[in-house]
């Protein structure tokens, strides 16, 4: 790989983390420009379940199996990183959906049990109302992901990686037709490569540089309780919401792991989801409601991931996705492989960033 690349990523939510850790891991000089804090916008706000489990086609579940392998060596290469693989029990879905589930991608080898009333109970032994049937995978886990940007950053620093945080980049630099850099404040910053990890914020960005990025950004909320005693050892996704319990003993949970809709009433919707949940765990007499949290997923217009560069447009390299928890070290080793080496991995190919015209 080319050392000597100086590439700016916009973004310090997991995505541009993940991507400024493998930069500058890989040898390049990387600045990184967020106009809020570390952690980013959707990823505080995230369920950040690592996982690549129903609905999706198989190219996409062979990227999501990707990440989750290369979660356990970033893990390796960043101890710091809050990391659990404390495995997934699901039954959000009818019986026969169920089923399929498990034997399509068993055969694609994803590691699903079939599990019965005996076993969920020693699985998760304080569920109130186990159900009959579920899948378990014990090869999900589930990240702390602010800890897991600011993890990969502090290391990314210790790489020569220059972090800005509070600072805006208000556009992309234009120049003989190729984007040379960021505007900040009237200030111009040049650099080979930008990388646009800016989550929601990619959509105005690449309009200033003529491109388009169509995404939408649908709102989920999760209720979050003050810390509490162990109660669940690892991913609940029951028909009526998707739990967790976070590395510091906090009960995360939403309708589904994307969150609830907020409604017209988001209060009212986090205490619906917060009785509900606490009926459904024993021994959570005494859990407390602490906060509710609305975040807004960066979904792409077919709700596929968008890594690459645009169509007929070169320092520029996109990055945004739903999904970005369970996919972030996969498309951080990605991007500073086709950034410094030129090598883009194949199973980027449905997934490119000129995919939209
Ligand atoms: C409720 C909910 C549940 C989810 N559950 C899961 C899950 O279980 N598993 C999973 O894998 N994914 C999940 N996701 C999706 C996942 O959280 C996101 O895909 C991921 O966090 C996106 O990360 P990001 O770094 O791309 O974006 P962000 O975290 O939004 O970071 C983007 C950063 O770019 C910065 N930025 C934007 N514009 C500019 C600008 N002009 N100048 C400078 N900086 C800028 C922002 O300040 C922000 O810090 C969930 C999301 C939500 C909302």
């Amino acid at each position: 790989m080319t050392a000597q690349k100086h590439v700016i990523v916009v973004g310090a939510g997991i995505v541009g983390a993940s991507a400024a850790w493998h930069l500058a891991d890989a040898g390049a000089r990387v600045t990184v420009i967020d106009a809020a804090g570390i952690g980013g916008v959707a990823t505080p706000n995230s369920f950040a379940w690592i996982n690549a489990s129903w609905g999706n086609p198989e190219p996409y579940f062979r990227l999501r199996m990707r990440s989750m392998a290369e979660w356990r060596r970033l893990a390796d290469a960043v101890p710091s990183i809050p990391l659990s693989w404390c495995g997934g029990l699901c039954w959000d879905l009818p019986p026969v959906e169920l089923e399929v589930f498990a034997a399509g991608h068993s055969a694609w080898g994803y590691g699903i049990r079939r599990v019965g009333t005996a076993e969920i109970e020693s699985i998760e032994p304080r569920l109130a109302a186990p159900p009959g049937f579920a899948l378990h995978v014990a090869g999900e886990g589930a990240v702390e992901p602010v800890a897991a940007c600011r993890a990969l950053l502090n290391a990314a620093g210790r790489h020569g990686a220059v972090i800005h945080t509070a600072v805006p980049v208000e556009r992309l630099l234009l120049e003989g037709g190729r984007v040379v850099g960021v505007d900040i404040a009237g200030n111009r910053v040049t650099a080979d490569e930008v990388v646009l990890a800016a989550g929601a914020g990619a959509l105005a960005l690449a309009a200033s540089a003529g491109f388009d990025v169509p995404i939408s950004t649908p709102p989920g909320l999760l209720i979050h309780s003050r810390p509490y005693e162990r109660l669940l050892n690892g991913i609940v996704l029951a028909e009526r919401a998707h739990i967790r319990q976070s590395a510091d003993g906090r009960i995360v949970a939403g309708a589904d792991f994307g969150g609830a809709e907020p409604g017209t009433e988001p209060a009212e919707t986090a205490d619906a989801l917060f009785a509900e949940v606490k009926a459904m765990i024993t021994g959570a007499e005494g859990l407390e409601f602490d906060l509710y949290t609305i975040g807004y997923r960066p979904t792409p217009a077919d709700g596929f991931p968008m890594i690459g560069r645009p169509a007929d447009l070169a320092g520029i390299y996109v990055a945004v996705m739903h999904s970005g928890v369970t996919l972030a070290p996969a498309v951080g080793l990605f991007v500073a492989e086709e950034i410094l080496s030129g090598r883009r991995d194949p199973l980027l190919a449905p997934y490119g960033a000129d995919r939209f015209g």
